[in-house]
Formats: C-alpha cells, structure tokens, sequence
C-alpha cells in the first residue's frame, strides 16, 4: 500500500519583533515523529535559520539569533502603533519552488502558535491551495486551539482545537505510533534542538495560556525523551531548550532522572530553560543537579514582587522563592549573567503590580531581568479583563507590542524598557 505523502509546514511570522530564542515547531514535528516509517515526510520550516542568508544568521554563544526579515505594511489594526512591522522568514518564493518541486502532498499539517501570527498561516494556506489544490490542510497547535472559528476561517479542511489528535488519525487514517521521538530528521542541518519531560502545569495562572491547552500535568515517558536526547546528539545539535510549563515540578519522575542519566554518558550540550521555571522548586540539590548537568541558562517565572498581584493571578512564587531560588544557584556555581527574572509588563493589573519596584528587586539579588510584555489570551482570566482593549474576534490586536503600547502609552513602555537596560548593564 501507498504510504501517504505528508508535507509539515512551520509558517513565517508576521509581528514588529521575532528573534529565534531556541524556536522549533516542536507540537508539529513531534506529529512528524507520530508518523515515522507509516508516511512519506517532508519538512518546510520558515523559521529555520540554517537555510537564511548568511548575513542574517548570526547567533549567539547558545545557538540564538535573528531570523531573516522584511520589512512590509503594517495592517490597518496597527495604525497607531509607531513601529515598523515585518514579515520573519524564508522568502515565500523558496516555499512556493519547494511546493512545485516537491508535491504534490496528500496532507499539509500546519503549526500555529501565537494568535496574532495568523497572517503568517494564511500565507502558507494560500500558497499550498495553488499550487497543490487537492492536498488537505490540517491546522493544529496554539492559535488553532485558542481561536478555533478564527483558525476555521483561514481555509483549512480540518482545525485541532487542544492536543486529542483522534480527528487528525482519522483523516490521514494512520495509527499513531506514540512512542517515537519527534521527526528531528527533517532538518538537513540542526544547531538546535528541543526537548519536553512533562506536558501541562499544575498551577493556573490567570494570565496564561498553559492551563487552556493541557487539562492537567502529565510527565513523559522516560524511554521517549532519553530517545530523543541521543537523536539530537547525534545530529550534532550544541543547545537543547526544554519546553516544559513545569520543568521542575514532581523533580524526581522527570528532571531528576533526565539529568541523571545524561550525565553519567558525559553530556557536553548546553541546556536552556527559556519557558519560566516555578523557583519555588529550586532546592539546593536540584540547583546542583542542574549546573552539574549543563544546564547554562536559567529564566525565572518572577512577573512582580507585589503580594497582592501575584495572589491575584494565581500564587505561583513569592519574593522570597525567587531570592532563595537564586540563592540556591550561586551556591550551584551559576554566573549572574546566566539567570534572568522574566517580569511581566503591560499586564492589566499594572496599577498593583509594581513593575520597577520588582525590577529593582531582582537586580538586586545580582541577576539579570527580561521584561515581557503581556499578550491577552481569549478565555482567561485576565484575558476576558481585556475586552475593553481588544476585539477578540480580531487576533491581531493579541500582539504583544501593540497591547502594551495600548495600555501603558509608549512613553511608560520606554522608560521602563531603558531603565531595564541601565539595571541590567550595572554591576
Ligand atoms: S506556573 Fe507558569 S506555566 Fe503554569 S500556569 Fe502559571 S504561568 Fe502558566
């Protein structure tokens, strides 16, 4: 029997700013891994900076760097917004060849992420339905779930609302082999990997996305992820990301052993932590766990230092987790340039939460701060407080920069982005 042709597409991104902090479509290419050996595959990856210009590939030490871009109109939602808007990616021209050359496709499974990146999904929609009419299109992943009639609207034969992928088996009408490691092998060449231990989080913050998409916190298989630690090896990645939402909660059913087992092979690839990690579970033995095993950067889910603010949104660290957290790292061997506490801005309850007093607060426990401007997510908490600022029926005005222009004024935006820097250049 014919096996069928797959295309897996990570669309380009349209927004005023994209830079590659570890980014790889990795709910699309673990779909990709699903299939292994009962479809023929094929990869199309916009944001794969291997294939950019050289002049726009420079990376830093852990293997991060600015996407190849243009700068192009800003759509008419954007009209008082003061900055320049562009489209992040390969050149639509390459996919364009790449569908002539390559189809034609019985299925496209499309990657979503934020819901104000949909113009980079219509463009890829619009371009497999030219060139290749009769390929079906799948959308799944962030956007797909949040704004399901949005997504629907685009052209696709079927949205995934959420992660049951039953719709998807039945469509494709292949059996899921779960048990296999993501489809690393369509990349011709990889610097970078990702890795997952847990789906889920425990916690439910009211700002964020995480408690929409997983019902619950569910470690991995063990065998999986050891799997497919060895297949980015052995594809000579230099920096792994994890993309828990709770790396290091239940330690000992998932980080705990990863680590282990890592280091008892001699593991020399750096490791990252770009999705928060809950400081409330760094003990002086994980510290060390973690620092033993290479894990290089480290990026604390702070967002305020105001009791009242972080009651309010759902608890998940204080003041004095983030301080014996760090602590805790020193103590480890980390350098205070590798921590970073991440500090939520343009959040709608900004009049409580004490932005530059919180900066103030991790500067002076010696670390760095990233500020991170809030994006409202339709259905939570805060997100539906938003409504007075945003047409959740427009994703668009989702956008990070925009919504936080918009609420806090450029002026207060720049200040607090300079005073960021000056606390982060001082000693
Ligand atoms: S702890 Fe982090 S991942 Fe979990 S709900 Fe809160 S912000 Fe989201």
């Amino acid at each position: 029997m014919m096996k069928p042709r797959v295309l897996l597409v990570n669309p380009p991104v349209y927004d005023f700013t994209a830079y590659d902090f570890w980014l790889k479509p990795y709910g699309l290419l673990e779909i990709g891994g699903f299939l292994r050996g009962r479809a023929e595959m094929k990869l199309f990856d916009y944001l794969d900076r291997t294939r950019m210009p050289e002049t726009a590939r420079s990376t830093d030490k852990w293997g991060r760097g600015k996407f190849f871009s243009e700068e192009i109109n800003k759509p008419t939602v954007f009209f008082d917004i003061k900055r320049r808007y562009h489209r992040f990616g390969l050149k639509r021209e390459l996919f364009r060849k790449f569908l002539a050359g390559n189809g034609p496709f019985d299925f496209a499974l499309v990657q979503t992420v934020m819901t104000y990146w949909y113009p980079g999904v219509k463009e890829a929609i619009d371009d497999i339905r030219q060139i290749s009419p009769k390929t079906r299109i799948i959308l799944g992943g962030v956007y797909a779930t949040l704004c399901p009639s949005h997504a629907e609207s685009l052209g696709a034969d079927l949205v995934i609302k959420g992660i049951d992928l039953s719709s998807l088996c039945k469509l494709i009408g292949i059996e899921f082999d779960t048990k296999q490691p993501a489809f690393w092998q369509g990349y011709w060449q990889l610097e970078t990997g990702v890795l997952r231990l847990s789906d889920g989080c425990p916690f439910v913050c009211t700002y964020c996305s995480v408690p929409m998409v997983y019902q619950k916190f569910t470690p991995r298989l063990q065998d999986k992820y050891f799997q497919e630690f060895e297949l980015l090896k052995s594809k000579g990645v230099r920096n792994i990301a994890f993309y828990d939402d709770a790396l290091l909660y239940q330690p000992d059913k998932s980080i705990v052993p990863f680590l282990n087992h890592i280091t008892q092979t001699g593991n020399d690839i750096n490791l990252h932590t770009p999705n928060a990690l809950n400081v409330r579970f760094i003990s002086p033995e994980l510290a060390k766990l973690m620092v033993k095993s290479n894990v290089k950067t480290f990026y604390l889910g702070f967002e305020s230092m105001s009791a009242e603010w972080q009651t309010k949104t759902g608890g998940k660290v204080n003041r004095e987790d983030l301080a014996n957290a760090v602590n805790n790292l020193f103590s480890a061997g980390t350098e205070p340039e590798n921590i970073f506490a991440y500090i939520i801005v343009g959040h709608p309850d900004d009049d409580i939460q004490q932005v530059k007093e919180s900066m103030e607060f991790a500067h002076g426990l010696g670390i760095k701060i990233m500020l991170s401007e809030y994006s409202p997510v339709p259905g939570t908490p805060d997100g539906e407080k938003c409504r007075k600022f945003v047409d959740f029926d427009e994703p668009l005005t989702h956008n990070k920069t925009a919504f936080a222009i918009r609420t806090l004024g450029e002026e207060k935006i720049q200040h607090l982005k300079s005073f960021c820097k000056e606390l982060n250049g001082k000693k």
